[in-house]
């Protein structure tokens, strides 16, 4: 039987009416929720994203403002200009493009930024109610999108054999975490895992996060396992691929992400969502 494709568009929809409505309710009682969104250089996957994020959440209706900054913007400068846009109040929501060029002190960032604001995760604060299993804050929007999938196509987590593959702070980490929040029985690999294709293997859900193309093939799948691709390639050709191999991994696995297509559709849903709720939040309105 062919894998069920998890398509990402489908729990887009699926949010979409809900979450609009509660933008154009904020929208009718003062101002709609504001987005906020900081790029320093020219990387091009960074473009791709803001893009993305930007038509997602003006669909949704959020405003969004891009400010970009030069490669070589002073620290200084840059930090002053970061707390205007962080002090300022039509702003509910900032996304922070990563990696930040070394010339810019991430950490002074990371402890500027309000976490009322912090709409991806990047404060300590935010990340570390994470890992105290504390959702109160901003989950961050990748590692969300996993979970959100998972649940709409209802794939049951608790009690399921995960295998993870990645340990970065901004995807593998904090995704491990919310796993074991929905009571994972959970495996994360990295580089010096000894049998990667072993522990992929048996895995009821296998989440690829790990930066490389198509480094996962179908000998690495459960036969009606669900394969989660979080991985954003550019080939050689330019095209852009996961890091599952879909071919052969789609002919073993009962269902699979496409990519692109798949989590990346979802991760700028969840980043309007955190928007939203951000907006409610300071607005005094959350329930
Ligand atoms: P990083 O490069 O920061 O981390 C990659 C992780 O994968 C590391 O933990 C690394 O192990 C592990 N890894 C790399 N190669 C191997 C290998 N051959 N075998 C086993 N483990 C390996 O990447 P990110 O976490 O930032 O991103 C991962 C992927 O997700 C990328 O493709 C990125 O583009 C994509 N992404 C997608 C998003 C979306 O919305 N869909 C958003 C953000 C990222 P070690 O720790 O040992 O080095």
């Amino acid at each position: 039987m062919p894998a069920t494709v998890l398509k990402g568009i489908s729990v887009v929809n699926a949010m979409k009416g809900a979450l609009a409505a509660r933008a154009a309710g904020l929208a009718a009682s003062g101002a709609p929720p504001r987005l906020a969104i900081v790029r320093v250089g020219d990387r091009p996957d960074d473009e791709a994203y803001a893009r993305g994020a930007i038509k997602r959440c003006e669909s949704f209706g959020i405003e969004c403002g891009l400010h970009t900054f030069d490669a070589n913007v002073d620290n200084g400068d840059f930090l002053a200009e970061f707390a205007r846009i962080n002090g300022d109040g039509s702003v509910h929501g900032i996304l922070v493009m990563s990696p930040l060029p070394a010339g810019i002190d991430g950490a002074a960032v990371k402890a500027l930024i309000d976490p009322q604001k912090d709409v991806d995760c990047m404060s300590t604060a935010n990340a570390a109610k994470i890992f105290a299993g504390d959702m109160s804050g901003h989950a961050p929007c990748t590692p969300a999108a996993v979970i959100e999938i998972l649940k709409f196509y209802d794939i049951p987590i608790s009690g399921s054999r995960v295998t993870l593959v990645g340990r970065s702070l901004v995807v593998g980490r904090p995704l491990a975490m919310l796993l074991l929040a929905e009571h994972a029985t959970l495996t994360v690999c990295h580089t010096r895992t000894r049998d990667l294709a072993a522990e992929c293997a048996r895995a009821d859900i296998l989440i690829a996060a790990a930066g490389k193309a198509k480094m996962i093939g179908g000998e690495c799948v459960k036969p009606g396992a669900a394969v989660i691709d979080v991985g954003i390639n550019v080939t050689e050709s330019g095209a852009l691929c996961g890091d599952v191999d879909y071919e052969s991994a789609s002919a073993v696995a009962g269902s699979i992400t496409p990519a692109p297509g798949g989590v990346g559709a979802v991760t700028t849903a969840m980043l309007a969502r955190n928007v939203i709720n951000a907006c409610e939040a300071l607005r005094g309105l959350a329930g």
